[in-house]
Parts: C-alpha cells; sequence; structure tokens
C-alpha cells in the first residue's frame, strides 16, 4: 500500500503527515490555518506536500480529518469556524488542485474508526466515540466501518434539548439552568460535558471561576467545592452516554479530546456509567482512547484505504 498523505485541519492549525502500510504515523509539519481565503488555503497545502516531497509518491492519496461536517451527497463541508474552506466541496476541489485522490471526513468519525481497528475498540463489533475536548461531540463505527448518517451526521450526543436539569449532590438536589448553545438550541450538553462545560457548570454550582485543569487538581486532592463539581459533572455526562450504549449496542465507548488524558476521570466515568447502563460489563465500557491525539490522521488514512 501506498503512503497515505494525512492532513488534520482544525480551526487554527494545518498539520501534515504520512502513514505507511504498516498504519506507522509519521508527523511532517504544521502551519497556521489561513483565517479566510481559499486560494491562501490552496496555495499552503500545495507548499507543504511539496516540501516534504521525498516522503510521498506522485500516486499518493491525501486523506483529510477536518472539524467539520460532509455532507454525504453535495461533497459540502460545512465547517464555519474555518472560513478558509466553508462550504467548499474540500474533496473533490482539493482533488483538482492538488492532483490527487482526496478523501475528507469529520474528525470525530476518523477518531472513532482508529480505535476500532488499531486502538482501544479493537476487536468490537460496534464502537461509539466520545470526544471530551473543549465541547462534545461523537462518532459511531459497526464492523469496521464508520455510520454516516442523514446530512453527515452521527452520533453526536452533545446537542438537543437533553441535559439534566437536576443533580444529586451529596443527598441534595440542585437545579441548573438550561444554557443556550451555539447551535441553537437550549439545555445541550455541550454546555456542561466538555472542559468547558466542567468550568461553566463549577461556575453555576459554586459562583466560582476556575479552569477545568484546576477543577481536576483539586477533585484529585479531595477538595469539598471541586468533588461536588465533578460528582455532578459525571451524572450530566453519564446518563446520556449509558443512554447511547444502550442504543447503540456499543460494546466499548472510546473517548478522545483533552479530558481523555485524565485517566481516574475516565474510570469515574465508567463507573458511573455501568450503574446507568441496562446490562453491566464485566470489562470497562469507558475508556481513554489510545490516539486521543492524532486518532483523526490515522482514521482518514485507514478510510482512504478503505475507499480505495
Ligand atoms: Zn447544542
Amino acid at each position: 500500500m501506498n503512503t497515505v498523505i494525512c492532513f488534520d485541519l482544525g480551526g487554527s492549525f494545518i498539520k501534515l503527515g504520512k502513514v505507511q502500510g504498516d498504519g506507522e504515523l509519521t508527523l511532517l509539519g504544521q502551519e497556521k490555518m489561513p483565517t479566510s481565503a481559499w486560494p491562501e488555503f490552496i496555495r499552503l497545502m500545495r507548499s507543504m506536500i511539496e516540501q516534504h516531497h521525498a516522503h510521498f509518491s506522485a500516486s499518493s492519496p491525501v486523506a483529510i480529518s477536518t472539524a467539520g461536517i460532509v455532507t454525504p451527497d453535495s461533497g459540502e463541508i460545512f465547517a464555519s469556524n474555518i472560513p478558509a474552506f466553508h462550504q467548499r466541496k474540500l474533496a473533490q476541489e482539493l482533488s483538482v488542485e492538488l492532483q490527487r485522490q482526496v478523501v475528507v471526513h469529520n474528525d470525530a468519525d476518523c477518531f472513532t474508526l482508529a480505535e476500532a481497528l488499531a486502538g482501544a475498540g479493537k476487536g468490537h463489533k460496534v464502537v461509539f466515540g466520545a470526544i471530551l475536548g473543549s465541547g462534545v461531540g461523537g462518532g459511531l463505527v459497526a464492523d469496521g466501518r464508520i455510520i454516516i448518517g442523514q446530512n453527515g451526521l452521527t452520533g453526536e450526543w452533545g446537542h438537543g434539548p437533553i441535559a439534566l436539569t437536576e443533580v444529586e449532590i451529596a443527598g441534595e438536589w440542585h437545579r441548573l439552568p438550561r444554557l443556550s448553545c451555539p447551535c441553537g438550541q437550549k439545555g445541550c450538553l455541550d454546555s456542561w460535558g466538555g472542559a468547558r462545560g466542567m468550568e461553566n457548570l463549577h461556575r453555576v454550582l459554586h459562583g466560582e471561576m476556575a479552569t477545568s485543569i484546576d477543577i481536576i487538581a483539586r477533585w484529585q486532592q479531595q477538595e469539598a467545592l471541586a468533588e461536588k463539581t465533578i460528582s455532578a459533572w459525571l451524572q450530566l455526562v453519564g446518563q446520556p452516554l449509558a443512554y447511547c450504549i444502550n442504543m447503540t449496542g456499543a460494546s466499548v465507548v472510546v473517548v478522545g479530546g483533552g479530558l481523555a488524558s485524565v485517566t481516574p476521570l475516565i474510570a469515574a466515568l465508567d463507573d458511573v456509567v455501568q450503574g446507568y447502563v441496562l446490562r453491566r460489563s464485566t470489562q470497562p465500557l469507558v475508556v481513554p482512547g489510545r490516539f486521543a491525539h492524532d486518532g483523526g490522521m490515522r482514521g482518514a488514512a485507514l478510510l482512504a484505504k478503505q475507499t480505495r
């Protein structure tokens, strides 16, 4: 198998890497994402490949993992935080510009595919990918294939009016407001579930501003306010996650995003989720992903191989 040219396209950076036949990923370079202009974006993509051309052959395909959602029929990408290619037919247009086969897919889906085929979900028939980064995202893989739903959306458990409005902490009930979400709805899990949400929760419960890093460190030192915040966070995140497991039949949830690296938090989340699912498991259900930092690029490369 040819070496695959991989890109991770985020709101701030363009990362370039290569995946060889054995699946090994090597990071090659990183540039700032242009703030708006398409021509500038194309020039940068070309020059990054050119700069590292010794690693690739003329027929090496390009595999792209990005924070956007790709509309299945038209190929149009919805990535409002990346104006350089928002609403472009990114795969089609780039394949003409770069004269290579180009595959583009959502980063949470790519992460889930990488985990299902080569990471913490390997050997499982149905794998749910839960992104707990600054916000909440997700993806679903069954039988080694990404499930691509209506309008390109699947596994988006972070949005919709689903967040609990009451949590029980040490025998006392606390009411929570239904916060407005940038998606246009109120009461989304995204308002509470990621690192930014944890900070919201701490502020609403205690009237105190603290970073998620600070809250987690204080929780690990068994500090009372942080323990209350994490107790509420585990309920808010654990209940919808258990519902996702019941509904999809996933036998493992692989966690990606920044919070995946906080192993005790993911273990605590697993414990809570085990109490909510219909069928408890003797194995952990919620586990940190193996490729929390580069799963997007790895998964995009696997997708390029599947679509050849
Ligand atoms: Zn929302």
